[in-house]
């Protein structure tokens, strides 16, 4: 088993390191509670090729292994936040699932302004009734001659005010094969976007109102039967996830580490009491863990990790990085909770992770599920 890089991720790290701490850094924790699309700096990575490093060649990607793009989420999270999140859309969400399920005409108008950074994308899955029973989605599509019309409400779904597309997920016919996903640009007729509403870590997230909302049929990715075949390609965005947080809580690490090198209390620093250096220990041993089953989630992963090794990233990253960033304060003391220190705003980022992307308890069912190789179904008198 051979834990280094290659050549080519080593030299991709390097470059991305340069990139992010020389560019992205220097603002990349101001403005915090402004959320703003980093609009320049996505225009940077898209010049350098890392916003389609993961997709096919033939599509204008790069070709390279999933494991190249968690590495580059994961640098570029450290460096400014909110850069690694919009590139964590543009390498894992919607431009993967339109190259790897989408048609000729759908790759050829929506790829390239991903890849250039010009585009943002948001997912639109959740609804007020279908939260993390996903497949109880009630948001009705139907197709018509040479149009779609879609009705229903959905919610959470961040960043829709800003973006100039959604992926959304909504229902062709009855049961879980009746699931299917379509484009919506901000205009079609018949969309309307709620006001912002704001997570803790100041993401914002919309609520959708569709009212025989009409696309053209050319937007539609789906009708129906895709719901597996979205979850297994949703399954390295959650990976992904889990590198974002991943990035944000070792630059936690990071400040934490050298802060305890400085600060000196009863006349040594504060490096030198044991309870620091556990404290520290702890911290790194919760990143490395988890940052190996993140790893491994994308090795051979070929654009869809499975379900047991991305549901195990997924929970390991998000409480790794909540238990990183909360210690990293800790360590601080009272200028740790400051809000002039990045630091709290670093813990309320990576917080909402154990439940966005799906819960940490869901993620531990389907771990069980497949551990057991027994399918556990969460229904009244299924279970
Ligand atoms: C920061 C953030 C960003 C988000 N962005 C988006 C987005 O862009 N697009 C989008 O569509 N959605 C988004 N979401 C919504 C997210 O996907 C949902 O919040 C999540 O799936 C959980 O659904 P819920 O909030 O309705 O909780 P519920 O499903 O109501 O769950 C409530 C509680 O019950 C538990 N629970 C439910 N069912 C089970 C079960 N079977 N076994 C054990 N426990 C269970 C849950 O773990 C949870 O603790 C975002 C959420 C957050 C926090």
């Amino acid at each position: 088993m051979d834990f280094s890089l290659s050549e080519d991720d080593a030299q991709l790290v390097e470059l991305v390191d340069r990139v992010a701490t020389e560019k992205f850094r220097p603002t990349g924790f101001d403005d915090r509670e402004n959320f703003r699309r980093p609009v320049e700096n996505m225009r940077l990575l898209g010049e350098l090729g890392i916003l389609g490093i993961c997709l096919p060649e033939d599509v204008g990607g790069a070709g390279r292994p999933a494991l190249s793009g968690i590495l580059a989420i994961e640098r570029i999270a450290r460096a400014c936040p909110r850069t690694g999140a919009a590139a964590l859309m543009a390498i894992s969400g919607p431009g993967m699932f339109i190259a790897r399920w989408g048609n000729e005409e759908q790759t050829a108008r929506y790829l390239p302004p991903i890849l250039r950074g010009d585009a943002g994308w948001s997912i639109s899955l959740s609804e007020p009734g279908a939260g993390t029973a996903l497949t109880d989605l009630a948001t009705r599509a139907s197709i018509n001659g040479k149009v779609c019309r879609i009705t229903g409400s959905k919610t959470f779904c961040s960043n829709a005010g800003v973006n100039d597309h959604i992926l959304l997920f909504c229902r062709f016919g009855a049961g879980t094969s009746g699931i299917g996903a379509v484009i919506l640009d901000r205009a079609t007729p018949g969309l309307t976007i709620s006001k912002a509403h704001h997570h803790m870590g100041g993401t914002p997230w919309h609520e959708l109102f569709l009212d025989d909302a009409e696309i053209p049929l050319e937007n539609v990715l789906f009708p129906g039967n895709a719901f597996r075949k979205l979850m297994g390609s949703y399954s390295l965005e959650r990976t992904a996830a889990g590198a974002w947080v991943l990035g944000v809580a070792q630059a936690a690490f990071e400040l934490a580490r050298d802060y305890s090198m400085e600060r000196q209390q009863f006349g040594r620093p504060i490096c030198e009491f044991q309870m620091v250096q556990t404290r520290l220990a702890d911290m790194y041993l919760r990143l490395e863990q988890a940052r190996w089953l993140v790893y491994k989630a994308c090795v051979d992963a070929d654009g869809t990790a499975s379900r047991l090794e991305s549901s195990a990233a997924k929970v390991a990253a998000t409480e790794a990085a909540v238990f990183v960033t909360d210690q990293a304060m800790q360590m601080f003391g009272a200028s740790g909770m400051s809000q002039e220190m990045p630091l709290e705003w670093m813990y309320r980022m990576v917080r909402p992770y154990t439940v966005a992307g799906g819960t940490s308890d869901i993620h531990r069912s389907m771990i069980a599920s497949e551990v057991l190789g027994r399918r556990l179904d969460h229904r009244p008198g299924r279970g």
